[in-house]
């Protein structure tokens, strides 16, 4: 995820980019750039860090003259932040200039092809290889720009919010979608193009929100031309009045990060899937995994280490892990591993997830599995951070930036990551069956689906948060697979409303809390269809039996959970191991409805840092 912004027009275009580029700092702050057309040629300066680098950057050197430009604020995918992975990026002729927000999926196929033509490569972007394709198209076909990028589009694989223009013809910028947000302001003989609304909200209540494989040809001095990528068909270009201010559009409409992000999750645990699970040729394929595979498959055992949300997320993982790949799992708390003095040798495989790849006792933990000789592997968010760089190998998940405190898309795409691994690691073991492997991939396939399912039960959810929003204390209960859910509902209740909540798994319930339970106690439990049906529903009655009050996620149609329950919370039917991914979204709504309800500061709740990089 990154954010993109372009000017053609009569103002100077820099000012407007910048500032552009600032608002959209949101998407993505690794690094950033802009290209400028002086009058005669381009001007270019792009650097690691934020916007202000740039600035910086801009101040060293180029020119800032000129009406037409445009700019990136990155979120890495491919290859490490550095100035030369920033965008924009040159083609080879240095006529051609172009930023991206996406992942072009085959660049390497491609790249290959294009190295065997003479083309030379400076970053490890996929989205330098996507210009010199256009470039090459161009040439070759001696076709206009917006055909050579129609034609290259049609060679890729992937999603794209792109825009690219031609020093050669300083009077158009070429842009088209597919999975990546793009908006067209459209003002009097000037145009402004975006990730979202906000870099051009002050000159024009004017928008074009480009739809997925559509492209456009932004001319001065005529009507913009949108036709769709595939069949060359003109589409009349809808164009729409804002109504809404900076505020409300830097968060996509949302009041809160938080909220914004809960919802993204659909759109990224598909992104974290992209290019990686083909569910209907039964592969899952996980660059930085398959030369690894015979470490993780010959490991004696695999160690998880990690702190808070990520912990949670690795206690998921034992259930999968030791399900399906039968390789027995510990999942430590990385801030104890490392201080224990713990028994690791060269046959362990030690897996470190943490979403910023920043976080200390993570780090630490990573050091000294090293220096044990284990093999370690990181899963982060962040492309490029210190444990994406100080493990031997790792995945990264596709969560985009996530910018409120209390961890939520973060937790999901790890979920991802790790549920692919271990039914690679199984499937490749022989452990799990050819049909249940094949229904698993499918399933998961479909996960993106139930998740905005679940996310349909906001209105309900907001119901029953008006009602326990004064509750002192909570508990938290479920078993199985639903047992770390449980524990992260805790989590995030505390994190953003402050109160007091316990998770636990729900059997434990009698060796302790159940003597906390009164009229007054709120008690969270999963009850889903499981395994461990009838044993839930047995602990609810227990609960019941002491007058505690029930809120319960259940399954679409459940029936016997439903009688028994205050509240139900339901969730689309899964696999039981793949429900965290769907039962969460629940009990996320549910703490950020009373958070905010208690006039909580969600996105930044007392106390707390989003990257935890002291010890
Ligand atoms: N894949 C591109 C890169 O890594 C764009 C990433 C983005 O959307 O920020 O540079």
């Amino acid at each position: 995820m990154c954010g993109i912004v372009g000017y053609i027009g009569h103002r100077e275009a820099y000012p407007i980019i910048i500032n552009g580029l600032k608002r959209l700092e949101y998407r993505g702050y690794d690094s950033a750039g802009i290209a400028l057309y002086d009058g005669s040629k381009i001007q270019l300066a792009k650097t690691k860090g934020k916007v202000v680098d740039l600035e910086a950057e801009v101040a060293k050197g180029i020119t800032t003259k000129g009406s037409l430009g445009i700019g990136h604020t990155r979120w890495a995918t491919h290859g490490v932040p550095n100035d030369v992975n920033s965008h924009p990026h040159y083609s080879n002729s240095g006529d051609l200039v172009i930023i991206h927000n996406g992942i072009i999926e085959n660049y390497s196929s491609i790249k290959k092809e294009l190295i065997k033509r003479g083309y030379v490569f400076h970053s490890d972007t996929d989205t330098e290889v996507l210009v010199n394709l256009i470039e090459e198209i161009k040439k070759k076909e001696g076709v206009k720009l917006g055909k050579a990028v129609q034609i290259a589009l049609n060679q890729v694989v992937g999603a794209y919010a792109i825009a690219v223009f031609d020093q050669k013809k300083p009077n158009e910028i070429v842009v088209a979608k597919l999975g990546s947000p793009l908006a067209i302001g459209v003002g009097e003989d000037e145009f402004f193009i975006a990730s979202d609304a906000s870099p051009f909200i002050e000159f024009t209540n004017n928008a074009i929100y480009l739809e997925d494989e559509q492209m456009a040809v932004i001319r001065l001095g005529r009507e913009i031309r949108i036709r769709k990528i595939k069949s060359d068909k003109r589409i009349k270009p809808f164009v729409q009045e804002l109504k809404l201010n900076i505020e409300q559009i830097e968060k996509g409409g949302y009041d809160h990060f938080m909220l914004k992000e809960i919802y993204e999750q659909p759109a990224v645990i598909k992104d974290t899937f992209r290019g990686r699970l083909l569910a209907d040729q039964g592969i899952i394929k996980l660059g930085g995994l398959e030369e690894f595979i015979p470490k993780f498959v010959n490991a004696d055992r695999i160690i998880i280490v990690a702190c808070g949300t990520s912990w949670h997320a690795g206690l998921v993982a034992e259930y999968t892990f030791e399900d399906w790949a039968r390789i027995p799992v510990e999942v430590e708390y990385a801030s104890e591993f490392r201080y224990r003095n713990p028994v690791i040798t060269e046959k362990d495989v030690v897996i470190a997830i943490s979403q910023s790849g920043e976080t200390a006792d993570t780090l630490a933990a990573i050091k000294l599995a090293k220096e044990k000789g284990a093999f370690v592997y990181g899963i982060c968010n962040v492309v490029g951070s210190t444990i994406s760089r100080e493990t031997h190998s790792g995945t990264y998940t596709h969560a985009g930036p996530e910018i409120g405190v209390a961890s939520t898309k973060a937790f999901t795409t790890q979920i991802t990551v790790l549920t692919m691994i271990a039914l690679k690691l199984a499937h490749v073991k022989g452990t799990i069956s050819r049909s249940d492997y094949m229904m698993h991939l499918r399933e998961l396939d479909t996960i993106p689906t139930h998740v905005a399912k679940a996310l349909e039960s906001n209105d309900e959810i907001k119901e029953i948060a008006k009602v326990f929003k004064d509750s002192p204390n909570f508990l938290y209960l479920g078993r199985g697979y639903n047992f770390p859910v449980a524990l992260e509902g805790a989590l995030k209740l505390k994190e953003i409303s402050y109160i007091h909540a316990e998770g636990y798994p729900a059997a434990e319930m009698k060796h302790g809390p159940i003597a906390l339970i009164d009229e007054q106690m709120p008690v969270v439990v999963v009850a889903i269809n499981s395994n461990h049906y009838g044993k839930v529903v047995s602990n609810i009655e227990e609960i019941k039996a002491r007058k505690g009050k029930i809120i319960a996620v259940v399954t679409q149609g459940d029936t016997a959970v439903r009688e028994l329950a205050d509240y139900v919370m339901e969730v689309p039917k899964t696999p039981e191991t793949l429900t965290p991914l769907v039962t969460t979204i629940p009990l996320q709504l549910l703490s950020y409805h009373i958070a905010v309800m208690l006039n909580r500061n969600v996105d930044q709740p007392r106390n707390l840092a989003k990257s935890v990089t002291v010890e």
